[in-house]
């Protein structure tokens, strides 16, 4: 799959600009605050409909505007269909084919896309949300039902955060209420759950030969699943069902106690080993992007097994970070296939022979400037 176009409106510091991109690699040069990652940001929200950075949508209209359009071209499975994300005031609208999506699970997946930036560098080290974001997008762009489960999920988790609150004051005494959104809260979380731990099998059986041929067969990369309850990919949706539900009963009275939700997809985590040690504790830093990179490249090539095609690859920033060996690699892995977009403020810190035959976008200031 690729983008054949993207035209934008009032969105952050563009006012309007289209550009048709080629079907391999696009790079986008332009100075510090030009608007290089406003361009990457826009085709990832065309594909999310949300931000990578922000969660205020309000953020992506341009200051004295009160509206923005992000409009694409999209080709996939053999044929083009046209995609629009518009914020105002009153809320965001996605248009699949001219035609409203409602929601949003209808309307993600339609465009798959993988985004790296200098952030992800640090998915092994940073905080466990990042990592169960990075879980959560991923299987929602190949699963859109898993959206859904995990909309529920918070949903209903936040009901149970405020009743234990309740309960922990003793504003109310009464646990049956408590009883039905735990019921509630099972049904979905067990899903995700479910879902996650299948999500990250398929995930190993590429991430793992990836890493050891960055590493040159010096490191090998295993994956574990942090999770509240003792399960495995294998687990059938009613054990987990039981699972949880034993669970929750043995810990409801610190839950009250405590007046927070202590267990469920919300609270876990991923864990990362090299050579069976730790890298959140011990890898060196050249071991965490390694893993970060293998994490990504797995990515790509987990989207093409469940999807049928490449997704697209934008790579805002982060290709001078790595060394001359990782970019290689990483070249020449979409090298033909996927369709990828760098961000760069100079060619130099760039060294693979693939830039040469790219598209070249200059940027300055929300305008292009020249295009080769
Ligand atoms: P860098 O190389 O530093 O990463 P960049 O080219 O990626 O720079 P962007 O992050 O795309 O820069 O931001 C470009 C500019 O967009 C910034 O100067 C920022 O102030 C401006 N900007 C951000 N949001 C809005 C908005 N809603 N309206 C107008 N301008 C905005
Ligand atoms: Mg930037």
């Amino acid at each position: 799959m690729y983008i054949k176009e993207i035209s934008v409106e009032n969105y952050r510091n563009y006012d309007e600009l289209s550009l048709q991109f080629d079907n391999q690699i696009n790079v986008i040069i332009g100075e510090n605050a030009q608007g290089k990652t406003n361009l990457m940001e826009a085709i990832y929200v065309l594909a999310f409909t949300k931000s990578h950075r922000t969660a205020k949508d309000k953020e992506l209209i341009k200051w004295d505007s009160n509206y923005a359009k992000i409009k694409g071209d999209v080709f996939k499975r053999n044929r083009s269909f046209p995609l629009e994300v518009i914020f105002s005031q009153k809320g965001k609208k996605a248009k699949f084919n001219h035609i409203e999506q409602k929601r949003l699970s209808d309307y993600i997946g339609a465009l798959n896309v993988v985004m790296f930036a200098p952030e992800h560098l640090n998915l092994v080290k940073g905080s466990p949300q990042e990592r169960r974001k990075f879980i959560d997008m991923e299987i929602g762009q190949i699963q859109p039902v898993y959206i859904y489960h995990l909309g529920q999920y918070q949903k209903i988790l936040k009901q149970r955060n405020a009743l234990l609150k309740d309960l922990q004051r003793q504003k109310q005494t009464d646990r049956t209420m408590l009883k039905v959104l735990t019921e509630q809260l099972i049904e979905h979380g067990s899903i995700v759950l479910k879902k996650r731990l299948q999500f990250l099998q398929k995930l190993r059986e590429w991430a793992t030969p990836i890493h050891d041929g960055i590493s040159r067969g010096l490191e090998a990369l295993t994956i574990d699943y942090e999770g509240s309850i003792n399960v495995s990919e294998d687990t059938d949706l009613e054990r987990i069902i039981e699972t949880y539900t034993s669970y929750y009963d043995s810990i409801e009275d610190r839950e009250v106690e405590r007046g927070t939700t202590l267990a469920g997809p919300h609270r876990d985590d991923l864990i990362f080993y090299v050579n069976n040690r730790n890298v959140q504790t011990y890898g060196s830093q050249g071991q965490q992007r390694t893993t970060a990179l293998s994490l990504k490249l797995a990515e790509i090539e987990l989207i093409d097994q469940e999807v049928g095609e490449y997704p697209i690859l934008l790579l805002d920033d982060v290709l001078s970070e790595l060394d001359a060996h990782r970019q290689s690699h990483l070249l020449n892995t979409i090298q033909g296939k996927v369709q990828t977009f760098v961000t760069t403020t100079s060619v130099d810190g760039i060294h693979h022979e693939t830039l040469k035959d790219a598209q070249i976008f200059n940027i300055h200031n929300g305008q292009l400037l020249s295009e080769r």
